[in-house]
């Protein structure tokens, strides 16, 4: 049979209730003015430790690590929640880059010491982590790293320079990619660099489009001095690191993305019963009402694909190809849905103190980080034999 007769789509009672739960933290205390911090370039920390507190960074961290040991589904449901809940992007983008490019590497493959060093601290907020692979010249094309790490007894000499790393400026851990020697992807090793290490030099945020809440910034590393405990899985674990956290984060990180789509067409239809345009509410225009179901159709499509990838992940099974799907469907939704929005609202939408148009600018990003559109249809090309 081709269709599963049992699919079952129903959240479990626990899963509705923390969804249920996420929206109404989000709404009582991540309240804050996202207009002036986006303005401001500035990260919104209360708002972190709130969460923090909550209990959203430690989700999918096991309960002994000081998480709230939720599988996959349960996890980017409640993350779905918290982007329909609360209108920070930034926020948004920042906690998801730190739980699925560090925390989620660091749990698969830490060490036990390790994870009792930093789990804790990562779940509850305390701490906050980075990866940082991208380097000038080398973006797309992540093989071509050159910031190297040489082993020198039982320490290792990092030399290099990383740049577009979310939560840099902020950071307390730095999950880092460097060439140890090797072939293919043997090649590469990650390291756990603190921030406090001798050599590790933070650049300030760079200015950037839209996710201004959220700070991005540039690392050196100038014979930076790690002990060999700091390096994460075996020497030459790089590429395989690299591709599990890629994974983990494609098919999580625009789950926030979309709650605020749902906002977007319950925004939409509000607007265009109530604005009214040569004697009658603009909904009654067929464009308008179109534009609308469109941006439905949009939604619920991509829901589909992410609970998919989601429940894919909780039971374990292989998702290359869905997370990449995934990340290249909602990020894509992301951007024509806020377009549509702000078309929709007319000039109130263009102003930026209505919170419509800051969308359109957060969500670009969407398209660029984690791998730009262009390498997931790459990758998604390949894994289908093309
Ligand atoms: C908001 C934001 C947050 C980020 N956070 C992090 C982070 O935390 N850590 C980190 O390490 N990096 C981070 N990045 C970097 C991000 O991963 C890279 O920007 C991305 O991989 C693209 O690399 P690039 O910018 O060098 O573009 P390039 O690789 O130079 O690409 C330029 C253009 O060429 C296209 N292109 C390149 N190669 C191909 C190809 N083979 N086929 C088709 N088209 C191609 C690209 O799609 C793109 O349109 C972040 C970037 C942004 C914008």
């Amino acid at each position: 049979m081709l269709i599963d007769p049992a699919m079952d789509f129903d959240w479990t009672e626990e899963q509705a209730a923390l969804r249920s739960s996420v929206i109404a933290f989000a709404r009582a205390e991540l309240a804050h003015d996202v207009v002036a911090g986006d303005a401001a370039g500035a990260f919104p920390r209360a708002a972190w430790d709130a969460c923090g507190r909550f209990g959203i960074q430690g989700l999918p961290i096991p309960e002994v690590f000081g998480g709230q040991g939720a599988d996959a589904l349960t996890t980017i449901g409640a993350l779905e929640a918290l982007g329909y809940g609360c209108p920070d992007n930034g926020l948004l983008f920042a906690i998801n880059a730190h739980l699925w490019s560090c925390a989620m590497p660091l749990l698969t493959f830490g060490s036990d010491a390790q994870k009792r060093r930093y789990l804790p601290g990562l779940s509850d907020g305390s701490l906050i982590g980075v990866q940082a692979m991208t380097e000038a010249d080398a973006g797309s094309d992540s093989s071509a790293i050159t910031t190297t790490a040489t082993r020198q007894g039982e320490r290792y000499l990092l030399r290099g320079a990383k740049t577009f790393i979310t939560n840099a400026p902020i950071a307390d851990v730095f999950l880092v990619f460097v060439v140890t020697g090797g072939k293919g992807i043997a090649r590469t090793s990650a390291f756990l660099v603190d921030r406090d290490t001798p050599g590790l030099t933070i650049g300030p945020p760079l200015a950037k489009m839209g996710l201004r809440t959220a700070p991005l910034g540039e690392i050196a590393l100038a014979e930076c001095d790690v002990p060999a405990s700091a390096r994460l899985g075996e020497e030459g674990d790089g590429g395989a690191i690299f591709l599990s956290s890629m994974e983990w984060e494609r098919a999580g990180i625009l789950a926030g993305a979309i709650g605020t789509m749902e906002r977007q067409v319950e925004q939409c239809i509000d607007y265009a019963r109530t604005r009214r345009q040569f004697g009658q509410p603009i909904g009654d225009f067929q464009a308008v009402s179109h534009t609308i179901v469109d941006m439905k159709l949009r939604l619920e499509t991509a829901r589909l694909l992410l609970y998919r990838t989601a429940w894919r992940k909780s039971q374990g099974r292989p998702a290359r190809l869905d997370a990449s799907l995934t990340k290249l469907h909602l990020s894509e939704c992301f951007v024509q849905s806020s377009i549509d929005a702000l078309q929709l609202h007319g000039g109130h939408g263009y102003l930026t103190d209505n919170e419509i148009e800051r969308d359109v600018r957060d969500a670009i990003a969407g398209r660029i980080y984690s791998g730009t559109s262009e390498m997931q249809r790459n990758i998604a090309a390949r894994i289908l034999g093309l």
